[in-house]
């Protein structure tokens, strides 16, 4: 290894570690469902994005299955090669018509998906406002499409107004576009979208709303923007195949000309491999029993609904959530990392999620009820989340 490598990650773990925010892996022994396997230990999972249990559902895993036979495991190229199979036409249309729009297009992962599409349209003589607690994935796709970027302070609709008529007053910027997560996945708060749009028509700016923990969870499933009946407003739609959807997989979803551009321009999409078969068919699945079916929305809300209750009844911090993401607010970054893995020795599996995905002195334990926890099994966890909080003297 070069001397120069070998002392910066040296240097840098070192760092990280005394620090209490170097992030040990946990493996999971077998399926990531509502209780989980790490170390020969069953724990009660509050961690997974699998909000609907759809990522161990035995009829899609049957469906993918039965893809798997006649497509074979991969779908063999990209897509503008010959990696579009049958099944990923019929995906997008499938998406377009769960989320109200005229086409849709998609890729292999949400982050993917915003590498893609953001750069596809947004170039150095364009300009984007972006919230401050935007995902990584959307700050890392801003930062590849070379237009400025002007961060606006979390949900503060009036200097978000300020910033947009600063970058049109200025003369200097083709486009404007606005970008904000739908739901802010460390809070669990929605972005104020019909504000977001109004402001947007005043200035004339693009919009785009990256719903990734919101498809499945709000609007009755349909997601945020569904949620605030904004189809016709929002020029981009993306979400995610791999939280609520419980596979993998993003999209966007708009008007048919943005997705033609999208099909030919953006990057991911012409130069990575398609995603595979099974995994196609059973997200078709998926989609297909949430627009039958709200009974696994309303089981995630209900559940969301009773753990959020049973923490404040106890006294915990929870913030101010609008969805079933929970988080318990612990502060210092040691002691959440100290409060979760007490959690871990008494049956729970709870994340702490710490600086820098969090602001510092903000660290939390993020809670991710699901549709397919028991009554029974929340009531355990809340019990040990009662029984750690008053030994650290949280509560
Ligand atoms: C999780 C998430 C992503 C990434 O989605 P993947 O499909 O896991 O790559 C993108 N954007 C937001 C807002 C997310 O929460």
């Amino acid at each position: 290894m070069a001397k120069a490598l070998d002392s910066f990650l040296e240097e840098n773990l070192q760092q990280l570690k005394s620090q209490g925010l170097y992030n040990e892996i946990d493996v999971v022994e077998g399926a990531n469902g509502p209780e989980i396997q790490i170390n020969g230990k069953r724990l009660i999972n509050l961690s997974s994005n699998n909000y609907l249990g759809l990522a161990t559902n035995q009829e899609l895993k049957e469906v993918a299955k039965r893809a798997i036979d006649q497509y074979g495991v991969g779908a063999g190229a990209v897509r503008t090669i010959n990696g579009t199979l049958d099944l990923h036409d019929q995906l997008e249309a499938k998406i377009a018509e769960f989320k109200g729009t005229e086409a849709a297009i998609s890729y292999q992962s949400g982050f993917n998906c915003n590498m893609a599409a953001i750069s596809a349209v947004m170039g150095k003589d364009d300009c984007i406002l972006s919230d401050q607690l935007n995902h990584a994935s959307i700050i890392d796709g801003c930062r590849l499409s070379k237009a400025h970027i002007v961060a606006y302070t979390h949900s503060d609709m009036d200097d978000l107004r300020k910033k947009a008529r600063e970058a049109v007053e200025s003369g200097r910027y083709k486009k404007i576009m606005v970008i904000t997560d739908g739901v802010f996945s460390m809070d669990g708060d929605l972005a104020k979208l019909p504000d977001i749009v109004e402001i947007a028509k005043e200035f004339d700016l693009i919009t785009y709303v990256d719903d990734a923990h919101g498809s499945g969870v709000t609007g009755k499933g349909r997601g945020t923007v569904k949620h605030f009946g904004l189809e016709k407003d929002i020029d981009f739609q993306i979400g995610t195949l791999s939280k609520a959807i419980g596979v993998v997989g993003g999209y966007v979803a708009g008007k048919r000309k943005l997705i033609d551009w999208l099909k030919v321009r953006s990057r991911p999409f012409l130069f990575s491999t398609a995603v595979p078969p099974g995994d196609v068919a059973a997200i078709i699945a998926a989609i297909n029993m949430l627009m039958d079916s709200n009974e696994l929305t309303e089981k995630l809300w209900e559940n969301g609904n009773y753990f959020k209750e049973g923490l404040k009844q106890l006294g915990f911090d929870i913030g101010n959530s609008e969805t079933p993401i929970t988080p318990c607010i612990i502060g210092e970054e040691k002691l959440t990392q100290r409060f979760s893995k007490r959690l871990l020795e008494e049956g729970v599996y709870a994340k702490a999620i710490v600086y820098p995905t969090v602001p510092r002195g903000t660290g939390r334990i993020r809670n991710m009820p699901t549709a397919g926890h028991s009554k029974a099994m929340l009531d355990k966890a809340l019990s040990i989340f009662e029984k750690v909080g008053r030994e650290l003297g949280v509560i």
